[in-house]
């Protein structure tokens, strides 16, 4: 996300209800910084400072100051910082200023859509109240004591912006009948010798988009389906290993399966992947996903369908133009399929393994809070 100074100044007038941000530095020059002895007598220091109703874009600030004082504060500047991180400084672009100017209003303010809020994000946050003088300057309070909170992950509405992205794109339907699943030979071993015959739900690594909820939470195991347009048939190529659990598309997707959006991502290449999850009714990951994600109606969506014709037969089929990736989130027993070896290549420059997402990428981003 490149964000110059001139687009920063068209995202304040358009959000602009209560609050009046413009970046610190322009401000504060001259007599405010100089004799700011004057102000620390008379400002109230914010103090007791309570961040509430966090979201990936927004969150509510309150603190408590001295009511004899308040009447002289026109202003609070507010020291929004990402909290240090040794990998963090790679890109210049990070370090521009982040101290915010806002107009002082009935506490608790709301902070939204600002340019450098971002979902899953530590921050540090203080308060100074600030009083506009007839010359323009400002005379400033003490800093208040540093706080710390993390914003919310996607919430639904993001994630449903998501989703219509991703339907965009995700092309024709492909007939499909197994999912599979390609791991090393140790995988399957692991699973027989240790896990009673099992494939084990594991939690979701970090690929895909920062803030998704599914990354570091939900438990699952990941299948593909996309098939080949000229076969009909799984590629036989896989960047996960050479050896494939195969099972029939019915046995994990039976009628009382619910289908959840999770995910819309790309990492620098010309393929888009579509995340779906894939949970039984009523199970631990149904009740995690049914609470964050968009549900899809299994029958009509563009991703991923099961419909049962007349005469009894279900048909399952798959978006052609994205690769999906389905997290299961129950057990999978390796006899419900068959295990075997592939003939193919193992792709590894095709893993999504905490994959980073491409955030310059207009076909799968969405502008949060904009
Ligand atoms: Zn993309």
């Amino acid at each position: 996300m490149l964000v110059g100074g001139h687009s920063c100044a068209s995202i304040y007038r358009e959000t602009l209800s209560i609050f009046d941000f413009r970046p610190y530095p322009f401000f504060l020059t001259g007599k405010a910084e100089d004799t700011g002895v004057v102000g620390m007598e008379e400002l109230p220091v914010a103090r007791n400072i309570k961040i509430s109703n966090i979201t990936c874009d927004s969150f509510k600030i309150c603190w408590d100051m001295d009511p004899h004082t308040k009447e002289k504060i026109t202003h609070y500047f507010i020291d929004l910082n990402k909290k240090e991180n040794k990998n963090s400084n790679k890109f210049k672009h990070k370090d521009v200023p982040t101290k915010l100017v806002a107009k002082a209003v009935p506490l608790p303010m709301t902070v939204r859509g600002h340019w450098f809020l971002s979902p899953r994000t530590e921050y540090t946050v203080a308060v100074q109240t600030a009083s506009k003088q007839t010359d323009g300057d400002y005379a400033v309070s003490e800093w208040s004591d540093i706080v710390e909170f993390c914003t919310a992950d996607y919430s639904s509405v993001h994630l449903t912006q998501l989703l219509q992205k991703a339907e965009v794109i995700a092309g024709r339907m492909l007939k499909f009948s197994v999912f599979y699943r390609n791991q090393h030979e140790e995988y399957f071993q692991h699973c027989r010798d240790v896990l009673g015959g099992r494939m084990m739900p594991s939690v979701k690594d970090n690929s895909g988009s920062h803030g998704s909820p599914l990354s570091g939470k939900l438990e699952g195991i990941v299948f593909s389906c996309n098939t080949e347009f000229n076969t009909g048939q799984p590629p036989q190529d896989s960047p996960y290993g050479r050896v494939r659990f195969q099972v029939p598309a019915e046995v994990l997707f039976p009628p009382d399966t619910r289908l959840y959006f999770g995910d819309f991502y790309c990492m620098y290449t010309a393929y888009h992947y579509v995340i779906l999850v894939l949970a039984p009714r009523g199970s631990s990951g149904d009740l995690y996903c049914s609470e964050r994600l968009p549900e899809l109606d299994v029958t009509n969506n563009r991703f991923l369908t099961r419909v049962c014709g007349e005469d009894g037969r279900v048909v399952f089929q798959h978006a052609q133009d994205v690769i999906l990736e389905l997290i299961y989130t129950e057990p999978v027993p390796l006899a419900q399929g068959t295990v075997s070896q592939i003939s193919g290549h193992q792709l590894m420059s095709l893993s999504t393994i905490n994959a980073k997402k491409d955030p310059s990428c207009k076909t799968c981003n969405i502008s949060v809070g904009r």
